[in-house]
């Protein structure tokens, strides 16, 4: 099989490549670069006049639910989502039901995902066995399985000592913790961020304490122990500024952020009468902390933009705010969502940085194998996406190959979206044409 995607502006991962270029996949691989003859024979030829080619996109964070609550999402209709919004790789989270703990569940999803027609699923494993906090899980089993990650997301690695023994081990492994930065005696009760929004309604405040103090302890055992420490869905300001410190003063620190708190702030919740919608952990927070986060990551504090994709079902999320889920679904329109708000903005950084932040950037956090996922070069697996800047699309969640049927994007407008996507030479989603069925 050879495909030729001719004409586009190429993104390599760190730059794009001047004027516009063709490339050839054949047989899964880059085979080449550059001005090529046409009157080669290809299999399939695509005008990408216009398209910005880009390494595929990388989701660090995101929940697809499987195995134990398929009815929110399972790994088909996780990889199916991750492709229509322009991901070739997702790391899902190990909240699952069993959590995700042991090699054997890191190669359940392995083997299924393998036989998903969409992204690629790499399975994050669980910090401490049941992500109870008490005892390591079997890290180097999880590792040598196939975990990328680890993390006991959805909660933070609350024992500090085993958080320090995690990190160890870690290093060790050549994988990294992902921290869920929360110090839970601080958000008890908690359902939105402690400011207006807990003031007009009535409802618990979520201070940004809570999320800049865990962070600091992150740093602190980052600094004893010399292992990175990659925190996930960082949302306040104060976690940025010590995060800039962390960095500056050499700590292997790195962070994300989710489209959600780019785009959205707690004046929405009382623009929409507390709608369910909008009600996430941590809380959508002030339109300062949504600045503080576009500055940190124009200038490069924040190394990517992850999904934390929580899909719930309507029974769960589409009830009295006190009474809903935590969770926000947006894998379909996350790069749109973030491309329009950066735009809206006055494009405040280069659209390379905001390119890396989806392909080189997650790309570095992962062990060390998987370094060339946010690059594209000759010889290189032809994970490809193909992005339209002008494209303007409304979101309608009812189209969504993800089961959520939530999401605060349904209805609105945005422009800059992924029209096609490559996994490993495999079309496995395009705005325009037919997919390939996996045989
Ligand atoms: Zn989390």
């Amino acid at each position: 099989m050879r495909i030729l995607l001719g004409n586009a502006m190429l993104f390599d991962g760190a730059r794009f490549l001047p004027g516009t270029m063709d490339t050839v996949i054949e047989n899964g691989i880059i085979a080449a670069i550059g001005k090529i003859d046409r009157s080669g024979k290809f299999d399939v030829v695509h005008d990408l006049t216009g398209k910005v080619l880009c390494p595929g996109f990388i989701d660090l964070h995101c929940h697809l639910r499987d195995p134990g609550q398929e009815w929110r999402e399972d790994l088909d209709s996780g990889a199916k989502a991750g492709a229509a919004g322009g991901f070739t790789t997702l790391v899902c989270m190990p909240n699952t039901d069993p959590p995700l703990d042991t090699p054997a569940l890191v190669r359940y999803i392995l083997e299924k995902s393998e036989k998903c027609c969409g992204s690629r699923i790499l399975p994050a494993g669980c910090v401490s066995k049941e992500r109870k906090g008490k005892t390591l899980a079997e890290m180097g089993k999880m590792a040598r399985a196939g975990a990328v990650i680890f993390t006991d997301d959805g909660s933070p690695v609350s024992d500090t000592g085993l958080f320090r023994l995690a990190l160890q081990y870690s290093t060790w492994l050549g994988t990294r913790i992902m921290e869920h930065p929360e110090e839970i005696s601080l958000t008890a009760g908690a359902q939105v961020n402690e400011g207006i929004c807990s003031t007009f309604l009535g409802l618990k405040g979520w201070p940004s304490s809570a999320e800049a103090s865990d962070i600091s302890r992150g740093c602190s055992l980052s600094r004893d122990t010399g292992a990175p420490v990659h925190f996930t869905h960082v949302s306040a300001e104060d976690s940025i500024l010590v995060l800039r410190e962390g960095k500056a003063s050499g700590l292997p620190v790195t962070c994300d952020v989710t489209p959600h708190h780019l785009c959205l702030t707690e004046e929405e919740i009382l623009a929409a009468g507390a709608d369910s919608v909008y009600k996430v952990n941590p809380p959508l927070r002030s339109s300062r902390d949504r600045d503080a986060l576009w500055e940190a990551l124009s200038d490069g504090t924040v190394d990517a933009i992850a999904t934390d994709h929580a899909p719930y079902h309507m029974d769960e999320k589409d009830l009295p705010f006190q009474e809903a889920s935590f969770g926000i679904a947006s894998l379909e329109c996350a790069v749109a969502a973030v491309l329009s708000e950066w735009a809206r903005r006055g494009k405040p950084c280069p659209l390379e940085r905001m390119l890396s932040l989806f392909t080189s950037g997650p790309a570095g956090i992962l062990p060390i194998e998987w370094k060339d996922a946010g690059k594209i070069g000759g010889g290189l697996s032809a994970n490809l996406t193909v992005l339209d800047l002008d494209l303007e699309r409304v979101v309608h969640v009812e189209e969504w190959k993800s089961k959520a049927r939530l999401s605060p994007w349904n209805g609105r407008r945005l422009r800059g979206w992924p029209t096609m996507t490559f996994v490993n030479g495999r079309m496995v989603h395009s705005y325009e044409g037919p997919i390939e069925e996996v045989d």
